[in-house]
């Protein structure tokens, strides 16, 4: 049961932007995916989705392979994408926000009503915003709700495109602690693609790093935190 990319190239036009990409994406497990900006991380977001097609390689989905499906052909599959800068409903309340994601059928949404409850018991400053309206949220708040709708519908794969983009560091630590409560809480794989590095290193199980569209290193998240050329590139030496 995984999500296996093998030797992936994908990317826009004839041009390709990810060059023979292997990854799996293993059941209530974070890889992380980090490098730098326009290293080709959302394009394997994009890719993984459907909504940008392979160029060559395979994807599989336990077994099988799904290279041709579309994106709405792989969500039914479960695989959920929470793009860069994921809106939510302004006019609707958190609450209502979070109903939307659920929309999962009879046992998977039971599953879905628990994990709310849980996520909101492990959250009490969003469990507070239950009934505020998402558009007066701050954009830490919505993202978290953004994710949290997301873990709702029972994803079996998500992937999260820099969940912490502009938000300040101590939001950061909160996004990424839901991160790993949602891989531990659904048993869903998880892709994260992370700007700050060593953070997310430390709730992956594993990472790769990405250079100009290829894999130039690959571990544990303890591996990669401890290597000196990622500790040279991006954790400041
Ligand atoms: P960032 O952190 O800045 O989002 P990234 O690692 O997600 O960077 P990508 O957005 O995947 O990088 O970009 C990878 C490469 O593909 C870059 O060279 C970029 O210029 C190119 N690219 C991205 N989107 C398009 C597009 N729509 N059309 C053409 N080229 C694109």
């Amino acid at each position: 049961m995984s999500l296996v990319a093998k030797e992936l190239t994908s990317g826009y036009g004839k041009i390709a932007a990810l060059h023979e990409i292997s990854i799996e994406l293993v059941p209530g497990t974070v890889l992380a995916v980090v490098g730098a900006n326009g290293a080709g991380k959302s394009t394997l977001a994009k890719t993984l989705a459907g909504s940008l097609r392979l160029q060559s390689g395979d994807l599989e989905l336990d077994g099988k392979s799904i290279t041709r499906l579309e994106a709405n052909a792989r969500a039914r599959h479960g695989i959920t994408l929470v793009p860069e800068g994921r809106r939510l409903f302004g006019s609707l309340t958190v609450a209502e926000n979070i109903a939307l994601g659920s929309t999962a059928a009879g046992s998977g949404k039971a599953k879905g009503r628990e994990l709310v409850a849980t996520m909101m018991e492990s959250f009490p400053a969003i469990k507070e915003l239950t009934h505020r309206r998402a558009g007066l949220l701050s954009g830490g708040e919505q993202q978290m709700v953004a994710m949290m709708r997301a873990a709702a519908a029972n994803p079996r794969y998500l992937i999260l495109d820099e969940p912490s983009l502009g938000l300040s560091p101590l939001l950061v630590d909160e996004v990424l602690r839901l991160v790993g409560l949602i891989a531990t809480q659904t048993g869903a794989a998880i892709l994260l693609i992370e700007q700050f590095v060593d953070r997310a290193l430390r709730v992956a199980d594993n990472a790769i790093v990405l250079q100009r569209g290829r894999v130039v290193a690959r571990g544990t998240g303890a591996e990669l935190r401890a290597s000196e050329s990622v500790q040279e590139a991006y954790l400041g030496g």
